[in-house]
């Protein structure tokens, strides 16, 4: 199958409410301009400098997802031009990201991250975290970031009972946080499901699917 066949075939599979992120992460920027030519615009990358080249070699109306952990060193280099970062895991890292996105005249929209997986590696904020960040006071201070939803990345597993419970105490989350929507916090994507669980994620109500083997074939790391 080819890319495009590929992501003709997920789109296909999407609900309504659900978009599809396509994750190029290692791969070099003619294979992203495959996914272009495509008719696809939404891309996913989850290293700074890889993102930064691939954003100065490609079209410009590109959509650029920084879905990986973030170092706050790291936030001036994507600030001027990405779309949305769904890897908040710290208020330190908000803060930043406000910083540089007032210096670069723009508003950048935010996912937080949550742990939702068992595996102890995983980035992320708790529940009660959560709640704890979008309704304080120092947040309504951060004028040029927006919070516009919650990602999650479920454990590794083959095990879909537990996937799906982990997706499912996710947007029972992210329902509550709507309860929350002020100036800037404003509750709508939910960024859950990869090649293994996106079809798990679909229907337990994710926004944002983040897929990338299954579109582009396994990843070589150098
Ligand atoms: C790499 C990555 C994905 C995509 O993984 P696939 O299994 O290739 O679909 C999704 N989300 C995050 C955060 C990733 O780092």
């Amino acid at each position: 199958m080819s890319i495009a066949e590929n992501i003709k075939t997920i789109k296909s599979e999407l609900s309504a409410e659900c978009k599809l992120i396509a994750v190029t992460k290692t791969h070099p920027a003619k294979i992203l301009l495959e996914a272009y030519r495509a008719g696809h615009k939404i891309m996913g990358e989850n290293k700074v400098q890889e993102m930064e080249e691939k954003y100065q070699q490609l079209p410009k109306d590109i959509e650029w997802h920084m879905i990986g952990h973030l170092q706050t060193n790291k936030v001036k280099y994507i600030a001027p031009f990405v779309n949305l970062i769904h890897s908040i895991d710290s208020l330190k890292l908000l803060k930043e990201v406000n910083k540089q996105a007032q210096k670069a005249g723009r508003v950048i929209d935010c996912l937080c991250q949550v742990h939702i997986a068992q595996e102890e590696t995983k980035f992320g904020f708790s529940a009660e975290e959560i709640m704890s960040i979008i309704s304080s006071k120092e947040l309504e201070a951060l004028k040029n970031v927006r919070i516009t939803g919650l990602m999650g990345m479920a454990t590794n597993t083959v095990n879909e009972e537990q996937i799906r419970k982990e997706f499912r105490s996710l947007k029972t989350l992210f329902d509550h946080c709507k309860e929350f929507n002020k100036e800037n916090v404003e509750i709508k994507e939910l960024s859950m499901g990869m090649s293994s669980d996106y079809k798990i994620a679909i229907e337990e109500g994710s926004t944002l699917i983040r897929v990338g083997s299954a579109i582009f074939g396994h990843r070589n790391y150098l």
